[in-house]
């Protein structure tokens, strides 16, 4: 059969080592891993390197990812890391082991559901160090929630605690930041007169404690997703070394469907273009183009594509046509050539999510 495109070609082996190595990288401080779907848009061939490679946890967002992993055969605790809608609660006891929460309606809706599903639910209360997303920001507040689940919550486990860093308010998970959580948890340890079993330390991002050697010691759970998907954020924000991960998970290639000379400047009256904006044109002179078989839809933004070759400029995009500018690629393109290209967090999550992009296994 013919290969279709846009394509996304996923290296499953690739991807297992990731989840492997980073599993055993923080294995050895003492921190177990939940592995977040939702960057490939819970892919069940992704989801599954998730659980080979030594995940704890199988998490994601969005329930509908979390049911796919299960009817694929996926045995793992299923984590649902976005605060539940109220509406969604039944699915939650349903399709999950645990969730994330700060809402006390949202638990006490929680604590009912899995008393009619005979089920004891876990529960992560979310603690907001400052990104300000999710979670308490008053931790006495937190803490008397904490005591309720424990004292009046028959259907709920307390689990533990944890927070997010580094989504809405771009803050870092600092050495002390993260010893800020432990006290929270610590805290929260008194008032109910046990241990915690988990502190969740975050995301991608606190994997460079992990790196450094330098994560607070009860820190014992992190969430990764795109540190394991793409590794690039490490590499690219922080120039941190993560030569011992892959970074080829993901490979984008896109069919050539025009190529001609045209002016770089477009001609005539400029008005707006097919979203409503007037983009600078830079006039180059006449300059050789291609046109791609895929757009917007497909991916989000053309100014996130990562280009393999060298010489390629992204010109812009429509829905469904990419132009690219390739008077200095090194290859003489064709129509009906392929052009590769390397992706970020955001177009994964664009391109797994849209059914025109054909994903493929490698
Ligand atoms: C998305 C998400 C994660 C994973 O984030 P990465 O940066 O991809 O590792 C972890 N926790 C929560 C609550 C999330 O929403």
């Amino acid at each position: 059969m013919k290969e279709r495109y846009p394509r996304l070609e996923i290296n499953l082996a690739h991807l297992k080592h990731n989840v492997a190595r980073v599993v055993e990288r923080c294995g050895s401080c003492g921190i177990q891993v939940a592995g977040v779907i939702k960057g490939a848009t819970g892919d069940v061939e992704v989801a599954r390197q998730f659980a080979e490679g030594g995940a704890a946890f199988i998490a994601s967002s969005r329930l509908e990812q979390i049911e796919d992993a299960r009817n694929a055969g996926i045995e793992k605790k299923m984590m649902l890391i976005r605060i539940p809608m109220l509406s969604e609660v039944e699915d939650v006891v349903r399709l999950t082991e645990i969730s994330l929460n700060s809402e006390m309606e949202v638990i006490r809706a929680l604590n009912e559901e899995a008393g009619k599903q005979g089920k004891i639910h876990e529960v992560i209360l979310m603690a907001d160090m400052g990104d300000l997303r999710e979670g308490w920001w008053d931790k006495d507040e937190m803490a008397d929630a904490a005591a309720t689940i424990e004292k009046e919550m028959k259907h709920l486990h307390l689990a533990g605690i944890g927070t997010n860093v580094g989504c809405y308010g771009s803050i870092l998970p600092t050495v002390e930041k993260l010893e800020e959580l432990v006290a929270v948890a610590e805290h929260i340890e008194k008032r109910i007169g046990r241990k915690l079993e988990y502190i969740s330390g975050g995301a991608t991002s606190s994997l460079l404690r992990v790196w450094d050697g330098n994560i607070p010691e009860r820190i014992n759970l992190l969430r990764v997703g795109e540190g394991i998907l793409l590794a690039r954020d490490m590499d690219v924000f922080y120039h941190y070394d993560v030569s011992d991960l892959c970074q080829d998970n993901f490979r984008l290639k896109a069919e050539v469907i025009e190529v001609k000379n045209k002016p770089s400047h477009p001609v005539g009256e400029v008005g707006v273009d097919a979203f409503g904006h007037t983009p600078e044109y830079v006039d180059r002179g006449i300059r050789r183009r291609a046109l791609l078989a895929m757009g917007k839809v497909d991916y989000g933004d053309p100014a996130e594509l990562l280009p393999m070759e060298k010489g390629i400029d992204i010109l812009g995009a429509s829905s469904d046509h990419t132009i690219v500018d390739i008077e200095d690629a090194e290859k003489e393109y064709q129509v009906g050539d392929i052009m590769e290209f390397d992706v970020n967090y955001a177009t994964l999550i664009y391109l797994t999510n849209c059914r025109n992009v054909h994903i493929a296994y490698v």
